[in-house]
């Protein structure tokens, strides 16, 4: 044994998981004054973090699991951050046999929301607490603030609140963490602010796209104007990082930096679930969704080698020299306006889990915990909070009054561009599925009549009349076409 053990309940809270995620959160609670218990798998790792920030806090390091959970004060807090699936069942596991009732094991893993819900019952069932957490920030978020959204029990919130709000990002005064609800409640909000953090991302690239090809902009001339825009209603993490990325050069060849990025996005998969679940509940995300595609497209090669060759664009020719700058702000109002629609469908897809799995989500906190620390942090988000704080039953974000009146101002734009982009042949999947689904769920009447119709066509799966909206009807399509009534 190369580590001694520490003594017995000597730390608040213990850290299992030592990689970067897991070290920096460590470090951030020691920050904060906790005496924080630390341990990995592999020794190496602990002793690392020792010896690079032992003095930067009370760190008690242990080699075994038994050492780990015995240097935890009563009732015991240890957090796991291990590669999501199956590591993160062992390490649950192992945690678990050494714990005893009132303990409290959680979980801040990219786990998916349905493991965190059974793994919540069968430690429920042991008669300990398990908290599935989402913390969002990256390493940097981990170390000086992270978004932090926890599921599980009131009462394991209640011993682990006041920790986790002291670490997190704080914007005026308030932490970026609260309660989300029970068991996987907090795993599905961090998915869907991922979801979201897919859609935010695609449609600052379309941006991009388009100045890029429709007015031949230079990378840094373009990361002026998301600087500039940065100043707007935009304001966010991912607008201030892209105007940086965009003005930074290739050392190498003195290029800018995206020119000698290969265009194949990756995807861990977040994105992938948070539209795998929409789909089951049957929420229309498209903005998440196409944002998810378009990075599956992108690295479809050789489907984009045999299409490249063969597929005509037959574009039409829409000049817009003397119209530049008016262009410019009307990208600038298309990404507002389909930014606006990716949250509401995000924030409709938490309702949709809430009234699902009964989790009462306070939407509006939501919102308010994702101001600082995580990635999709923005000015915007207040927006959202004041408008559950008018109307916490808000069926649609987009129905509340501001969001109908900042959307309105943009509509012209955002189909100017949107129909620029189709007429030249430039892919704005997340620019035009966003407006297609506003212009779907204003409409006052859409097309799924047909679709009724077809159905119970070939299917016999029956139609409401817009006569009788509670009968069910079918028609005797092979007999003689008459009507019945089925209820
Ligand atoms: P990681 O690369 O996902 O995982 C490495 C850690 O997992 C190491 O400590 C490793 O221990 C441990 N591990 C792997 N298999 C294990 C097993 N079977 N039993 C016990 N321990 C095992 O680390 P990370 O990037 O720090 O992320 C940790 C967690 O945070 C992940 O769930 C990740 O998805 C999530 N997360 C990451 C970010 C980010 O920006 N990186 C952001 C939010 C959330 P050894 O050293 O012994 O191999």
């Amino acid at each position: 044994m190369s580590i001694p053990a520490p003594a017995e309940g000597v730390a608040d809270l213990g850290v299992t998981g030592m990689a970067v995620m897991g070290s920096n959160l460590a470090r951030n609670f020691a920050s904060k004054g906790y005496k924080v218990a630390i341990h990995n798998r592999s020794a190496a790792k602990t002793e690392k973090v020792i010896a690079e920030h032992g003095d930067d806090g009370e760190f008690y390091p242990s080699e075994t699991m038994a050492d780990f959970v015995a240097s935890l004060s009563k009732p015991r807090v240890a957090i796991i951050m291990v590669k999501a699936g199956a590591p993160t069942d062992a390490v649950i596991e192992e945690l678990a046999a050494l714990m005893e009732p009132g303990d409290i094991i959680v979980d801040c893993g990219n786990s998916n929301y349905h493991d965190t819900r059974r793994r919540e019952a069968d430690i429920r069932a042991r008669g300990l607490h398990f908290v599935g957490s989402g913390v969002s920030g990256g390493e940097e978020g981990a170390l000086k603030g992270p978004s932090i959204m926890p599921g599980g029990t009131v009462e394991s919130y209640k011993r682990l609140g006041p920790m986790f709000e002291s670490i997190s990002a704080h914007v005026d005064g308030v932490p970026c963490c609260t309660h989300v609800g029970p068991d996987g409640a907090g795993h599905f909000v961090k998915m869907v602010h991922n979801g979201i953090e897919y859609a935010d991302m695609q449609l600052i690239a379309e941006a991009y796209d388009l100045m890029r090809k429709a007015l031949g902009m230079s990378a840094p001339e373009i990361g002026k104007v998301f600087e500039e825009w940065n100043k707007t209603e935009l304001d966010s993490y991912l607008i201030e990082i892209t105007a940086d990325v965009l003005q930074h050069s290739d050392p190498q060849t003195g290029k800018p930096f995206v020119d000698i990025i290969l265009d194949q996005a990756a995807q861990k998969g977040t994105g992938a679930w948070t539209v795998q679940n929409a789909a089951e509940m049957g929420i229309p995300v498209t903005g998440i969704a196409e944002a998810t595609f378009a990075r599956s497209l992108s690295g479809s090669i050789p489907q984009r080698e045999a299409a490249r060759t063969t597929l005509p664009a037959l574009t039409v020719d829409t000049p817009i020299d003397e119209q530049r700058e008016a262009f410019i702000e009307a990208i600038r109002q298309a990404l507002y306006a389909s930014k606006m629609v990716a949250y509401s469908q995000g924030f409709d897809l938490i309702r949709s889990a809430s009234d699902q799995y009964g989790w009462n989500v306070d939407m509006g906190a939501m919102a308010r915990i994702w101001r600082g620390g995580c990635i999709i942090r923005a000015v915007f988000l207040n927006r959202i909070t004041e408008a559950y704080e008018r109307n916490q039953e808000l069926p649609l974000l987009l129905s509340d009054s501001y969001f109908a009146g900042e959307i309105a101002k943009t509509v012209k734009s955002w189909r100017w561009i949107v129909s620029f982009s189709a007429l030249n042949g430039i892919p704005v999947p997340a620019f035009s599925s966003t407006l297609s689904y506003y212009d779907g769920v204003r409409a006052e009447q859409l097309p799924a009549n047909l679709i009724q119709g077809q159905r119970d066509y070939f299917g016999a799966h029956t139609y409401h009349r817009v006569d009788d909206s509670a009968g069910v009807y079918h028609t005797l399509w092979s007999e003689d076409r008459s009507e019945e009534k089925q209820n």
